[in-house]
């Protein structure tokens, strides 16, 4: 694609599910629309790669039937029918702790309303005692009448303490359940926003908690369908382009100087691609990169917020990845107590491999083992796969590694969601999962956040030739350099 001008109606920065989704509003509205993405790809946090001519997702993703906006994402892609979606709540649990042979429960849902829906499978979870069922019942209940509120100083672990909720109600369902729904450990988690997202998932609506995931890589799942339906909406596409600063225009609206990803020495002769700095104008700008990007990127009038940004910290998120030269298991996934891994999907024909099984599993909440060696990793992964699976046991290996995303959400701890923004400025809107959107660092809040950051940006250059410039535009005006276009 080559790019005629530097001028845009525009700028959005960042080409993750949030920029994609605000791309795609806005140029549905008519607006002219430049996406710019530091990565030689789009999809952000959702990306894959190739291995040994099999292709790797970074990380499992799995969905809801109740993430909306991101299904209606899917399917303005294309894509809803690479994902598989489950009719019915239907998911096997189980046990890594136990060495006595496998011991799983399974966890349905029935058509009853919500939150009858799950009682049949509360009853029968066999990893608890019916003592114990019975409890986590009543504290479930209890869950959703919590009076907790942002900046609520508690974790769930506290008021799991309070409702004596034990070690083992802990370790066979609350753990898992907090690292599914918050990618952290229910001491770490944030009570108001644990309470009200496993209020959504599970106990809000019968059919909420369906789970869905993807049948085919995430880089064509989301990157290879935006690139080509953003296309067709006549949005310029830049990728392997870094937006450096982005300040108030000298004539309204704002300046983003940005350039190549690529290394200097490796520009082409002519200088065209290799890291020369280049202005865009535009009158709007979406900022949908992560907090830290979006905190060194914000203008000054923007300082004293975005300082709040650079506190969230980031909870990791560490895949395990194991070809096996045999089928060790006919489940598609499988959720993981007693153990750091929490999710094993069957990836074997998403990633096209023709013989054998490969299985991904999922150490969400990884901080203990993000740096751990992968031979170490291996050492404690393996022999909970063959106390879940026996038929591992007896397999052969054929490869494994590991993959590891440092930064994969924001951490969920009491405190954040006072910290996540709402609000840019007139004519610059934040966005991203890590934003204030009312759901945890998800594909759902990416979603939301950018459909939102776009109807505020089309509200603010509606009827009018742009947004007044900042009110407290404290910030210098950076002076143009000589454009220079890309080709991509
Ligand atoms: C391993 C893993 C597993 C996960 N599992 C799930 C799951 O099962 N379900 C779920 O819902 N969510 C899951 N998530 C979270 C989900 O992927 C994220 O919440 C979501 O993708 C974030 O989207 P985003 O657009 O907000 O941010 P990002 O995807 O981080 O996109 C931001 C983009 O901005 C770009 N950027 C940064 N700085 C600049 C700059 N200066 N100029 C230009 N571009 C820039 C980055 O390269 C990036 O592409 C998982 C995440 C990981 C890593």
């Amino acid at each position: 694609m080559t790019l005629a001008a530097n001028r845009a109606d525009v700028v959005v920065i960042g080409g993750g599910l949030a920029g994609i989704s605000a791309a795609i509003e806005l140029a549905a509205a008519g607006r002219v629309v430049t996406l710019i993405e530091g990565r030689p790809w789009l999809g952000g946090a959702t990306c894959s790669f190739i291995r040994r001519g099999l292709t790797i997702d970074n990380g499992q993703h799995a969905f809801l039937r109740c993430c909306t906006a991101y299904r209606e994402l899917l399917a303005r892609l294309g894509v809803a029918g690479s994902c598989s979606m489950q009719d019915r709540l239907d998911l096997t649990v189980l046990d890594g702790a136990t060495t006595g042979g496998p011991a799983q429960a399974r966890l349905r849902r029935s058509a009853l309303p919500a939150p009858a829906h799950l009682a049949r499978s509360l009853a029968g979870y066999r990893l608890l005692s019916t003592a114990e069922r019975l409890k986590v019942a009543g504290v479930a209940v209890a869950l959703q009448f919590t009076d907790a509120a942002p900046g609520d100083a508690r974790s769930l672990g506290d008021w799991l303490a309070q409702h004596r909720q034990d070690e083992r109600a802990r370790a066979k369902l609350w753990d898992w359940l907090c690292a599914a729904v918050l990618n952290v450990a229910p001491e770490h988690a944030d009570l108001a926003l644990a309470a009200s997202a496993i209020r959504t998932a599970v106990l809000a609506g019968r059919d909420n908690a369906d789970i869905g995931v993807p049948a085919v890589p995430l880089s064509g799942l989301h990157g290879g369908s935006a690139v080509a339906l953003l296309g067709s909406l006549g949005v310029t596409i830049r990728l392997g382009f870094r937006a450096m600063a982005v300040q108030p225009g000298v004539a309204g609206g704002y300046l983003i100087r940005a350039a190549s990803a690529v290394p200097a020495q490796a520009a082409a002769p002519d200088g065209g691609i290799g890291g020369a700095a280049e202005d865009i104008r535009a009158d709007g700008v979406v900022l949908a990169v992560p907090p830290g990007a979006a905190a060194a990127l914000a203008p000054a009038a923007l300082a004293g917020e975005a300082a709040r940004w650079s506190i969230l910290r980031s909870s990791p998120i560490v895949s395990v990845h194991v070809i096996y030269g045999s089928r060790v298991t006919r489940l598609p996934f499988a959720a993981v107590v007693g153990s750091p891994m929490r999710w094993v999907v069957d990836k074997t024909d998403a990633a096209g491999l023709h013989t054998g099984q490969y299985l991904a599993a999922s150490i969400p909440a990884a901080d203990e083992f993000v740096d751990m060696p992968a031979a170490r990793l291996r050492e404690l992964v393996l022999p909970v796969l063959d106390r879940v699976f026996p038929a591992a046991a007896g397999a052969s290996i054929e490869d494994f590694f590991v993959t590891r995303e440092r930064r994969a959400t924001i951490r969920h701890e009491p405190g954040t969601q006072l910290l996540r923004p709402a609000f840019g400025l007139p004519g610059l809107a934040v966005a991203g999962a890590w934003t204030d959107t009312g759901w945890p660092d998800t594909m759902e809040g990416a979603v939301r956040s950018g459909r939102s950051a776009a109807l505020r940006l089309i509200t603010d250059l509606t009827d009018g030739s742009g947004p007044a410039m900042p009110g407290s535009a404290s910030g210098q005006a950076i002076a143009p350099t000589t454009a220079v276009s890309g080709t991509l």
